[in-house]
């Protein structure tokens, strides 16, 4: 494909996606196919000559979109929202044409000097410890992850190596097998389930500690630590959760941040999506006890407008992690060595993208009070549900709501709910997922699209309600 082709090309397909996304509401949420829709679609091999872009433009609506869910629609409300908006997409086809790999500085000098300004601006935008920012002077800095789960990872890692070598300082006669047999690290028992493959990949044992109204609280995370200490064991590491994935709740970083100061554990924060919270002042108390942390993340990918992936992730003592992955072939150093950040050695792979243009694109664009707007109408737009759902005498609320989350179910056993949940996702016009805490089933109403109104929540709403009708009349 040469330039004329591929700027008609480009041209098409931006009026479809905004065709796409200002109309998304009118399409239905999930897909109807059955597993091997698509095959049967597409020829069994890839073309010997070359095909028109037209013909790829049509195959959109016919092999593609049957099999879309769609995230964006108002009426989706499944899990957490994951972020969209026109600034990143423009933004990541630039990404793809300057397509640079920058793991070094000299790679891309633009790539990592966008990426350290950025992850200032986006620090100051929450009022992060200043020593977790580049422009303070200090160690710390930022980096911007594919996902929370590779930053849970990665500050496991950090930790470890930290661990590691104060052990060893300490007992040179222990092996490095040994000392490792006994670290344990700790989350609440609503930690995500990324935190657990985090300790398994890690090769660490990682205890969920019971949380107190889905919170981790520092006396248990204490109790924990001290019983570990007692067996012998090595405390090394603690995920603290601000808004669990559940229910939205937030483990108690100041109490947790002590707790883990005081025994030398590194303090992970996972944040991933109501981190996007903290550029409003109003929900800053959240974070309370943050000084404390060792590593901080969040997902602007979420609930901040930028298009998947950027996941947002800062530490005050970089050098751990750099150290744990430091590998350094010929073919990979160069003569600035030390005087930018080699974000190669904040990550697992290698190779990484331009991602710092999504953000700085959807930072200019909106301005800090247009994103801040953002977060506030999806705040209110869950209250607005939870008041319908307590206004109905069938319902109660399965925990405060928090964010844009809203967990609410049938009164009564948990058949009810599971019998419920599949009616609303049967009738097609609204999606959700449900979740469980002590063995109470409850129904997850997550505010996903940046182009829901007052009205979708009504509606949505109405379909909760018409499905527990159908319940009833079919008694
Ligand atoms: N942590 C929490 C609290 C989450 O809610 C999620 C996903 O919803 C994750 C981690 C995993 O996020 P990612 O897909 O970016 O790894």
């Amino acid at each position: 494909m040469e330039a004329p082709e591929f700027k008609d090309f480009a041209k098409s397909m931006v009026d479809y996606i905004a065709e796409y996304l200002e109309n998304i509401r009118d399409r239905r949420v999930l897909p109807e196919v059955k597993p091997g829709y698509l095959k049967p679609l597409i020829p069994d091999e890839a073309p010997e000559k070359p095909e028109s872009w037209q013909a790829i433009m049509e195959d959109i609506e016919r092999v593609i979109m049957p099999g879309v869910t769609h995230w964006h629609s108002p009426k989706f409300h499944a899990y957490f929202p994951t972020a969209n908006s026109y600034p990143a997409i423009v933004a990541d086809m630039l990404s793809g044409a300057i397509a640079c790999i920058g793991f070094t500085w000299i790679a891309s000098p633009a790539c990592t000097e966008l990426e350290v300004a950025m992850m200032d601006w986006l620090g100051k935008m929450l009022d992060l410890p200043s020593d977790f920012l580049a422009s303070s002077g200090g160690k710390g800095g930022g980096v911007i992850q594919g996902t929370a789960s590779e930053s849970t990872l990665v500050a496991l890692l950090g930790a470890k190596a930290k661990k590691l070598q104060e052990v060893k300082a300490e007992h040179p006669e222990w092996d490095e097998h040994t000392i490792i047999g006994k670290l344990v690290g700790y989350c609440s028992d609503q930690a995500h389930s990324s935190v657990e493959r985090a300790g398994l990949l890690g090769g660490i044992k990682l205890r969920s500690v019971k949380s107190e109204n889905n919170r981790l609280r520092g006396d248990a995370l204490e109790k924990a630590i001290e019983k570990d200490l007692a067996d012998g064991l090595i405390p090394f590491y603690a995920v603290v959760t601000l808004g669990t994935t559940n229910s939205c709740a937030f483990d108690r970083l100041d109490e947790c941040g002590a707790v883990g100061n005081k025994h030398n554990v590194w303090i992970h924060v996972d944040a991933a999506y109501a981190g996007s919270a903290f550029i409003c002042p109003e929900y800053r108390h959240y974070m309370k006890g943050m000084e404390r942390a060792d590593s901080f993340n969040f997902n602007p990918h979420k609930w901040m407008l930028v298009n998947f992936d950027c996941s947002a992730m800062w530490l005050k003592d970089p050098s751990w992690v750099v150290n744990a992955f430091n590998v350094d072939p010929l073919y990979l150093k160069h003569d600035m060595q030390g005087s930018a950040p080699d974000y190669r050695h904040w990550q697992i792979p290698l190779g990484r993208r331009f991602r710092a243009l999504k953000l700085w694109f959807v930072l200019r664009l909106y301005g800090v009070e247009n994103l801040q707007a953002h977060i506030r109408r999806h705040c209110n737009f869950a209250k607005q549900f939870g008041d319908l759902c307590v206004a109905d005498s069938r319902f109660e609320l399965a925990a405060e709501v928090n964010m844009g989350l809203v967990c609410f179910r049938l009164k009564g056993n948990n058949e009810r709910n599971e019998a419920l949940l599949k009616r609303i996702n049967g009738r097609g016009n609204i999606h959700m997922v449900p979740a469980k805490i002590n063995d109470v089933y409850f129904l997850r109403m997550a505010v996903c699209s940046r182009f829901t109104q007052s009205e979708d929540m009504e509606y949505s709403w109405k379909e909760v309600s018409a499905a527990a009708d159908e319940m009833e009349a079919a008694k």
